[in-house]
């Protein structure tokens, strides 16, 4: 989602099998290398070692421990639920927002955690899916209060749904994008996500190297 490439660029196949992504491979990464200075990137997540920044030792470096030293914000490696990190983000949102060009990438962890404890046909499952509907109705409110709803791109996805009445995944790979970019109509894959989030904000893909393998998913 956060690179647009395959497993075997990344170096991050599974939930328990990764390691550090390459520098440079990042879509907070691509970003800057054509805005430079110009935008503030912030990575803000709810939980730890399959999205985390840590080189333990002993063991292989967490997938994002390469990026974070070039993000303006690195706010993660902490597993907290949706009303904490919905917090900070209305809080990177008061500091950053309207001011720089940014781009904020913000994770809630409920759903999956209902899921996996309660189950999907649980009401923990609904209420995770209810409670993350909100936080994400405060961010979009913020968008507004501060005047920029209107020239803020605004992408909302998944890295996986739940196996039907389970506290499972194993086959759960079919995915949403919502987004408030009209010109986003075609359906596609998780691999489509990183090239549609970067042509949105300007960047020429054909610049890219290593080629992604995704497509815009624009009209
Ligand atoms: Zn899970």
């Amino acid at each position: 989602m956060l690179t647009g490439y395959d497993p075997n660029l990344t170096g991050v196949y599974s939930n328990t099998k990764f390691g550090a992504i390459p520098r440079g491979y990042t879509v907070f990464e691509r970003l800057q290398q054509i805005f430079g200075k110009g935008i503030v990137t912030i990575m803000l997540t709810g939980k730890g070692p399959n999205l985390g920044s840590q080189s333990p030792d002993g063991g292989s470096a967490e997938p994002f421990y390469l990026t974070r030293p070039s993000l303006t914000v690195w706010d993660g490696d902490l597993i907290r639920p949706a009303r904490i990190v919905g917090e900070h983000a209305l809080r990177y949102l008061e500091r950053y927002a309207g001011k720089e060009r940014f781009f904020l990438f913000v994770h809630f962890p409920d759903v999956d955690v209902g899921g996996h404890y309660f189950g999907e046909d649980s009401g923990d499952y609904d209420r995770a899916l209810t409670d993350c509907d909100a936080w994400l109705g405060k961010i979009l409110d913020a968008l507004e209060a501060r005047g920029i709803a209107d020239r803020t791109l605004v992408y909302v996805t998944a890295d996986h749904g739940f196996d039907r009445g389970s506290k499972r995944h194993t086959s759960a790979t079919h995915i949403f994008l919502g987004t408030n970019d009209p010109k986003v109509t075609l359906p596609g894959e998780q691999r489509d996500i990183a090239p549609t989030v970067l042509s949105g904000m300007g960047v020429d893909l054909t610049k890219i190297t290593p080629r992604l393998p995704g497509k815009v998913l624009a009209k």
